[in-house]
């Protein structure tokens, strides 16, 4: 069982401490998930002072080259940057897409950037609970900037656009929707587009891909304080970079005017609620002694379609209300 650290040792911007909280916040054991809770209530009044931001995109966009050069950029600023994952890989394969490669080297030998890779084993919806809990953590521990990853394919861009105040989608010069693996979905989700890899033969066509998503975007409807905005850039020559954290605090500026901000994060802190009595409930159904007895049989019944899964599901709960 990893040791607790101490709130006042988070607060004070320790970096090991950090980590290990984030450990406990991953942990399954439910004496590590009592003792992670009662270290999330002592942080929490000391959290929600960081730019959130989601950044999203297939495969081989450049998500790390463009996090290590945007993130050194702001930790020369002065910032202090965190950069968390949401891996959808790693319940389904045991592997991961964003976990298993040195990346962002140099940003994670920065003193003022920490980097912690996607929790592994679990159900998407856990990981990005977890996430959300190591979100705070950092935030409590002194971070301006939350960075969280993830790679654009299915359910993991929803859940990070709901736990960020800002959801950026990186995208490759040319190739239609399709191509880059995007669904509609994901333009109604972003706050901006990043066309990456806008240099040397490419450049020409990151504009033109740039002009068909600027009026994509523009079909499509968005909140009223903000207008998405649709940029390139070059994250392997550091090309625009800077462009796009202009835009972020042009953002920041809009939404903070009129509150945005915190409204959006109490909607998602609602979100978060709903989701967090689901895990919870689970957890007690699971834990019902007469329910662990007996699923084995319901679930083998519902197999061998002797029983339907919506009569299953009313055994198990009768089960547990006896
Ligand atoms: P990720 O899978 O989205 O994290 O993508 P990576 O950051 O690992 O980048 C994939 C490949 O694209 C690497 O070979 C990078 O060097 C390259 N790459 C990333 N950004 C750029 C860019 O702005 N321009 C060019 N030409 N190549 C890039």
């Amino acid at each position: 069982m990893p040791s607790t650290p101490t709130a006042e040792a988070i607060l004070a911007g320790n970096r090991r401490a950090l980590a290990k909280a984030i450990t406990l916040v991953e942990s399954r054991r439910s004496d590590d998930r009592e003792a992670a809770q009662a270290l999330l209530s002592d942080i929490l009044p000391h959290t929600g002072n960081s730019i959130r931001i989601g950044i999203t995109g297939v495969p081989g966009v450049g998500k790390s080259t463009f996090i290590e050069c945007f993130g050194q950029a702001l930790t020369r600023a002065g910032h202090r940057v965190a950069v968390l994952a949401v891996d959808p890989s790693s319940p389904i394969a045991g592997g991961s897409i964003l976990g298993d490669k040195t990346r962002m080297e140099h940003l994670s030998r920065e003193p003022n950037a920490f980097i912690r890779p996607s929790p592994a084993g679990d159900a998407l919806g856990g990981v990005a609970l977890k996430t959300r809990e190591s979100l705070l953590l950092c935030e409590a521990a002194g971070f301006d900037v939350i960075l969280v990853e993830t790679v654009g394919v299915g359910q993991s861009e929803h859940l990070v656009a709901g736990m960020v105040d800002f959801f950026l989608v990186l995208m490759l010069p040319g190739g239609g929707d399709e191509l880059q693996g995007i669904k509609k979905g994901i333009l109604e989700l972003a706050d901006a587009i990043v066309i990456n890899k806008a240099d040397g033969a490419s450049a020409l066509l990151a504009k033109t891909t740039q002009q068909h998503y600027a009026g994509a975007m523009s079909l499509l409807r968005h909140r009223p304080d903000w207008t998405p905005e649709v940029l390139t850039c070059s994250a392997l020559h550091g090309e625009g970079v800077d462009t796009v954290w202009q835009m972020i605090l042009r953002f920041r500026e809009a939404l903070s005017s009129n509150a945005a901000i915190t409204e959006k994060r109490a909607e998602q802190n609602l979100a978060w609620l709903s989701q967090l009595i689901n895990e919870l409930l689970l957890r007690d159904l699971r834990s019902h002694r007469a329910v662990a007895a007996a699923l084995p049989d319901v679930e083998r019944e519902v197999r061998n379609s002797t029983l339907s899964p919506l009569q299953g599901a009313q055994k198990i709960l009768a089960l547990s209300r006896a």
